[in-house]
């Protein structure tokens, strides 16, 4: 299973499917994706395989460290993400991976933000902001 970018430059080999799948709502994950919110199946980073030239992001992350965005600098899509308080582990955009029997998310954040029409659907855990 691979997840890419629009151009098909910048790809993540991944093992499996995994059921580790967070979106969030905060305004910086709509701004990143142009969507309103982002999806992000989370993987150890020892287990993907990455293909190609990322650009990386970084900003300020609510936790206190960095959020990092990694990006193809042919078409623009972000691909992966990396949070300082999970260092060993990259988030993969669900996007990218074109596999629609991918699992929905276990966990809802920053839903103070959240479009009023988008449920992610139970048994999801959902928190109003960051997870405690
Ligand atoms: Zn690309
Ligand atoms: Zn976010």
């Amino acid at each position: 299973m691979n997840a890419t970018c629009q151009c098909g430059q910048l790809s993540v080999l991944l093992p499996e499917m995994t059921a580790a799948v967070v979106a969030c709502h905060c305004r910086c994950c709509q701004k990143r994706t142009g969507s309103p919110f982002g999806v992000l199946a989370y993987y150890p980073s020892a287990l993907l395989k990455i293909t190609g030239v990322a650009v990386k992001y970084e900003r300020a992350a609510d936790s206190g460290g960095v959020f990092e965005t990694y990006f193809c600098a042919t078409c623009g899509s972000t691909v992966y993400a990396r949070a300082a308080k999970h260092p060993t582990m990259l988030g993969v955009a669900i996007g990218a991976i074109t596999e629609a029997a991918f699992p929905a998310p276990i966990r809802s954040v920053w839903e103070e933000s959240r479009h009023h029409w988008v449920t992610i659907p139970e048994p999801a855990e959902h928190f109003s902001h960051g997870r405690p």
